[in-house]
């Protein structure tokens, strides 16, 4: 009980002090107590983990949204997806006695801190949105990421709701000794291979010999098959089918179910098929689901929209996947527009930005729609560079260090151009900063209209 309350009263300063208190409190409280995740776990009656190198959170807030229509759930918003985000979340949902006010819980948790809590929660679902290679540099090797899933996975009773177009997420299916459902895209929506996507996963893990695709979804999605061994993508149990902004799923000797989406770009599909599939599994109904999407709110930096003027749509990059992901959805919106890109290179950006090579910043110069593109963070020059060797204008591109330059460069240049949507990419450390300092143009602009809404 001391923990939880030097836990509270760590968010409760934070919150006065008008800060996010997302994992620090739980860092005290797990500094007196290091068994606090296992005992506050033991109140839970069921928890729902979300895994996964992309799409973690999205995914975790559309589930979250459909949870929430059958009750009140516990869950770690903001991706802090390791022990002290989980701490935090818990306490923030215990009362000053220690006792929790819901009784499932819906974690998205850290590929690597997964074997380390597993223990702790009756987890009873377990999803895994897909596995990239991104977290080379963190923890060593894919087998390494993939590994610590598995383990993680191996000491649980869960349902596993894996993305069966991922032939690495397959491979977690085949050794876990419970039950085992994938989703996937319908074949419908199979395209020709893109350049990067043969550098993922495309060996099969269980002979080592080259995988063959059909087609490809997105990244190392696709369907695909080994020609030396059994290894091939599984018929997915949850099937979805996207027409417009509807996505239809698909289970075998069922009618088919429309579900509109809130979200944009083919990994956000991926995202609500692997939510829906999650919830259908803990036993959720199609109306639960409907009215879950409903009332859905992007978080922070999926796609998420800010009402300057024009438009701001601030958008995460981490890795080179995301990133393309990123690219491919803004490219699909048919528009011109202005691109800004912010690139940090903290620790939590991860300290070496050589990724930046890796990810398909091509696409912009083939889509031609970006007017000018504007590089900012602490690593603006190198973004630069990189824009300029993918072949995109020089005389187009703009750099500065400074956040809110970047931000007057990129609004005045779409202002110019007619009020285009500005599009702005960035890594973790700047996108709060960004964030803020959007949501204060907003405020200023509201501000704006109605004096001089006031005065005329
Ligand atoms: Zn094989």
């Amino acid at each position: 009980v001391l923990a939880i309350w030097l836990g509270k009263l760590t968010e409760l300063v934070l919150r006065l002090l008008g800060r996010r208190a997302t994992s620090l409190p739980g860092k005290v409280a797990l500094r007196f107590s290091p068994n606090l995740l296992a005992k506050l776990g033991k109140q839970l009656q069921r928890c729902i983990v979300v895994t996964g190198t992309n799409g973690k959170t999205s995914t975790t807030s559309l589930l979250a949204a459909m949870l929430r229509q059958e009750g009140p759930i516990i869950t770690n918003a903001e991706g802090a997806n390791m022990q002290q985000g989980l701490a935090a979340a818990l306490i923030k949902h215990a009362n000053w006695r220690g006792r929790l006010r819901a009784k499932t819980a819906l974690f998205e948790i850290d590929e690597a801190t997964l074997p380390l809590v597993a223990h702790c929660f009756p987890i009873r679902v377990a999803a895994v949105t897909n596995v990239f290679r991104d977290q080379l540099d963190r923890y060593g090797e894919l087998d390494g990421t993939l590994r610590k899933i598995i383990d993680g996975l191996a000491e649980t009773e869960a349902v596993l709701v894996l993305n069966g177009d991922d032939p690495l997420a397959r491979h977690i299916g085949l050794g876990h000794p419970g039950r085992v459902l994938y989703f996937g895209l319908n074949e419908a929506h199979l395209g020709p291979a893109r350049r990067e996507q043969m550098r993922d996963g495309a060996f099969c893990l269980e002979c080592g010999a080259r995988l063959e695709y059909q087609g490809f979804f997105y990244g190392q999605l696709g369907v695909y098959h080994c020609p030396e061994c059994d290894f091939f993508r599984p018929h997915p149990d949850f099937g979805g089918r996207l027409e417009g902004n509807t996505l239809y799923l698909l289970q075998d000797g069922q009618p088919e179910v429309a579900f509109p989406l809130p979200v944009r770009g083919l990994f956000n599909v991926y995202n609500a098929l692997c939510a829906i599939a999650a919830a259908r599994v803990c036993g959720l109904g199609r109306e639960q689901i409907q009215r879950g999407l409903e009332s859905f709110k992007a978080p922070l930096g999926r796609m998420q929209a800010f009402a300057t003027l024009p438009e701001t749509i601030l958008n995460l990059i981490k890795n080179p996947t995301g990133c393309d992901s990123v690219l491919q959805a803004i490219s699909h919106q048919p528009e011109a527009k202005v691109i800004c890109i912010a690139i940090n290179d903290l620790a939590a950006d991860g300290r070496d930005v050589s990724w930046l090579w890796d990810a398909d910043f091509e696409l912009l110069v083939e889509s031609g729609q970006a007017v000018h593109c504007v590089t900012t963070g602490l690593r603006a020059e190198d973004m630069a560079l990189r824009l300029k060797y993918a072949g995109y204008p020089t005389n187009q591109i703009t750099y500065t260090v400074d956040l809110d330059e970047a931000l007057d460069t990129a609004i005045a240049i779409a202002r110019r151009h007619g009020h285009l949507p500005v599009y702005v990419l960035s890594t973790y450390t700047a996108l709060y900063p960004l964030a803020e300092r959007l949501k204060r143009r907003v405020n200023a602009y509201q501000h704006e209209t109605a004096y001089r809404a006031s005065v005329s």
